[in-house]
Parts: structure tokens; C-alpha cells; sequence
């Protein structure tokens, strides 16, 4: 092998490597891997677990539109809730569940993209070993943006089916 092909390879790896850092856990730190802050523990009632928020665009008159990047630890998730003007979920990294009422849940991944229909009852978290992150889109928030209802309990979270995993 000569030099240059060595050199590139030796690139390469310390590329991927850096390229792999886990997140910050502050929002003042920089964040390779993400692109957007972590942000601050959600300490609302309205969330099972840990959970963390920044806001990336706050709601006013012009936009109508709401813009947060959510962090949920393994097995955190949202209560049940709807939004009157639905929502769309970006998922950035890591692994979780999206579940409508009376539905399986379906499994989201990194680049998966969720449209959630005005007043569908749902939820959304992580999965039991993984953290998930996605970034929330709340549109229309002149028609309202949440409306929370019970937690997800353990077992409703201990016994969700996946779409397209279970017989
Ligand atoms: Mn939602």
C-alpha cells in the first residue's frame, strides 16, 4: 500500500470516529452529531421518564408554528395527548415507538419522518434500550397545539405490538 492510500484510510478512520461522539448533554456544548442542542429536562407531568427539550422556534403570529428537538432516555416517553392541528416528527437519532389509539405502535429510526393527523390520539418515546430524538413540528397553533391526556402506563408500554413485527 503506498503512502497516500495509507494516509486516507488513517483519515477516513479518525473521521468516522469523531463523526460518532455521543451528544452533549448541556446546551451550551457544541454537537457533532445532532446539529441541535439537547437542551434542558422536560419537568412536566405530561411525560413518563426522562425527557429533554430545546426549542428551536418559538410559536408567534407570523409563523403559527411551533419548533422543538426532544430527547427521550430508554423507556421515556409522552402521555397520550392530541394535537388539534397535528404534527409531523423528524426522527434524528436513535430508536422509539409512535403509537395512534387502537393502533400497533410503529417503530421509528433515525430519518424516519412521522405525519400525526389534526386530534388523533397518540404518544411517542423511546424504546426500552435505546434513546430517541426527534425534532417536533407543531403547525396551525391558532387552532390549538396539545391537548394532554392519562400517562402510557407501564403496561400498555410493556406490551405494545410493532406494526409489521408481531403475527
Ligand atoms: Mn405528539
Amino acid at each position: 500500500m503506498n503512502s497516500i492510500i495509507k494516509f486516507s484510510l488513517l483519515f477516513l478512520a479518525i473521521l468516522f470516529v469523531a463523526c460518532n461522539n455521543k451528544q452533549p448533554e448541556t446546551a451550551g456544548e457544541k454537537n457533532t452529531e445532532n446539529v441541535f442542542p439537547k437542551g434542558d429536562i422536560i419537568t412536566s407531568n405530561n411525560f413518563t421518564g426522562t425527557a429533554w427539550l430545546q426549542m428551536l422556534v418559538n410559536n408567534d403570529s407570523t409563523y403559527n408554528t411551533s419548533i422543538g428537538n426532544v430527547t427521550f432516555e430508554p423507556r421515556a416517553r409522552t402521555n397520550w395527548h392530541k394535537h388539534p392541528a397535528g404534527q409531523i416528527l423528524l426522527i434524528t437519532d436513535g430508536r422509539g415507538y409512535y403509537q395512534e389509539k387502537g393502533k400497533p405502535a410503529q417503530l421509528l429510526q433515525k430519518g424516519d419522518i412521522v405525519r400525526i393527523p389534526p386530534d388523533a390520539e397518540h404518544w411517542h418515546g423511546a424504546a426500552p434500550e435505546c434513546s430517541l430524538t426527534h425534532i417536533a413540528i407543531s403547525p396551525n397553533t391558532d387552532k390549538g397545539s396539545v391537548i394532554w391526556l392519562e400517562p402510557v402506563s407501564d403496561e400498555e408500554y410493556n406490551n405494545i405490538k410493532v406494526a409489521g413485527l408481531d403475527p
